[in-house]
């Protein structure tokens, strides 16, 4: 590519830092934005610096929020006693849409994966251990059926059980090998209900 259109190159680059978007697909994407009218790629851009600006992770939870405290954890309408734990703060969207569950939430941004160099320090994990006071009665592992999210989850269960802790996982409906979020509600809903004791 001539030097010219390095900054071009740059933005297929950044695109191609997605997961699962290839050379291909970040090289349309690039295209896309240089098509785009001035104030739509403008906008675009303002997006991105607004959300990474003006949310960080709640101070309980991890998940994201604008204040100090996200707006669950503040809620003194949820049952403190019940702890969700989730790969991302996607999962939590796709739980709340279920109406099904009114308990607390700890996200761990992440899964454990040796295969990718993941360890568990690299996991929120003693954000949520230091939540584990006397008020918490269960914890329900809703990570992903999928190698990892089982491993997360087991490591998790052997920590927490000495505590006197129930630890649950989400059991039947979940399509195993599949990613939590793209399981719809019914499916998510019978597995909340159906979960079992670890
Ligand atoms: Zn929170």
């Amino acid at each position: 590519m001539p030097q010219n259109l390095e900054p071009l190159e740059n933005l297929i680059d950044q695109f191609g830092r997605f997961p699962g978007v290839g050379r291909k697909g970040a090289t349309r994407m690039a295209y896309e934005v240089m098509a785009m009218p001035n104030e739509q790629a403008m906008q675009l851009a303002k997006a991105i610096e607004h959300a990474k600006t003006d949310l960080h992770r709640c101070r309980v939870c991890q998940d994201y929020t604008s204040g100090e405290i996200c707006k669950i954890c503040a809620s003194p309408k949820r049952d403190r006693s019940t702890i969700c734990v989730v790969e991302s703060p996607r999962d939590i969207q796709s739980i709340e849409r279920t109406h099904e569950y009114n308990g607390l939430y700890h996200v761990l941004h992440g899964l454990i994966s040796p295969m990718d160099g993941v360890g568990a320090e690299q996991l929120c994990i003693k954000e949520l251990l230091a939540r584990l006071d006397d008020t918490v009665k269960e914890v329900i592992m809703a990570t992903s059926p999928t190698v990892e999210g089982e491993a997360t989850a087991m490591y998790l269960a052997k920590l927490i059980k000495p505590l006197g802790i129930k630890t649950t996982r989400l059991a039947y409906g979940l399509p195993v090998g599949a990613s939590l979020e793209y399981a719809d509600e019914v499916t998510l809903y019978r597995a909340m209900q159906g979960r079992g004791e670890m």
